[in-house]
């Protein structure tokens, strides 16, 4: 399937600030379809299913692969996540800039099914940040933190294998980027703020 480079696939390790930015990009650009993935996890304070996943049980999910309903799944730290294939296939051919914020693993899968997507990698500026930025959120367990750290290290071990890095610099930075990479046309902002 042509995809005409309208599907953007962001990865980058947990804590790097995948969710503020695309938060930011949305609210400047409510014309970006976001994907909205269904995931074992639990869900946290202030998280709304359907919005910012569908929560599912495992058997759920197993339903879900074995129907073929998911365009890639992955487990990640201890959890389950999968993006459910329709939507995305519809929003891509309505000619939709379309996002999937979603792990490595899905990333590759995503790469091999739909070969014109763009994969770009969201980098911290530094490691150290980057820890202070997972521990400091304080929405994991130490133990889950720990997993997700290593999990970090190897995701950031695999940034050549992106089309693009962007640096976590400042959330209106990785916007415009991101706005460029998407071709959607920008005008002045009517409040004047950037991205
Ligand atoms: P979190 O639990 O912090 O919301 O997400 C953990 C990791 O899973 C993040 O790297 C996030 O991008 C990734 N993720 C979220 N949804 C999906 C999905 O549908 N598929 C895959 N492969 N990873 C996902």
């Amino acid at each position: 399937m042509r995809t005409d480079r309208r599907l953007l696939v962001l990865s980058g390790p947990s804590g790097v600030g995948k969710t503020t930015v695309v938060a930011r990009l949305r609210q400047r650009h409510p014309e970006v379809w976001l994907s909205v993935s269904a995931t074992t996890r639990p869900r946290r304070p202030g998280e709304t299913d359907g919005v910012d996943y569908h929560f599912v049980d495992d058997a759920t999910f197993d339903a879900m692969t074995a129907a073929g309903d998911l365009l890639e799944y992955a487990e990640f730290a201890g959890n389950r996540y999968g993006t459910p294939r329709g939507p995305v296939l519809e929003h891509l051919a309505a000619g939709d800039p379309t996002l999937l914020v979603i792990d490595l693993q899905g990333a590759r899968q995503v790469r091999a099914s739909l070969p014109g997507s763009q994969l770009v990698f969201l980098a911290p500026p530094s490691w150290d940040e980057l820890v202070q930025r997972l521990v400091g959120r304080g929405t994991e367990p130490p133990e889950v933190v720990e997993r997700r750290l290593a999990q970090a290290r190897v995701e950031l071990a695999a940034e050549a294998e992106f089309d693009v890095t962007l640096v976590n610099t400042t959330i209106d930075d990785v916007c415009d980027r991101l706005v460029a990479l998407l071709r959607i046309p920008t005008g002045p902002a009517p409040d004047g703020a950037p991205c």
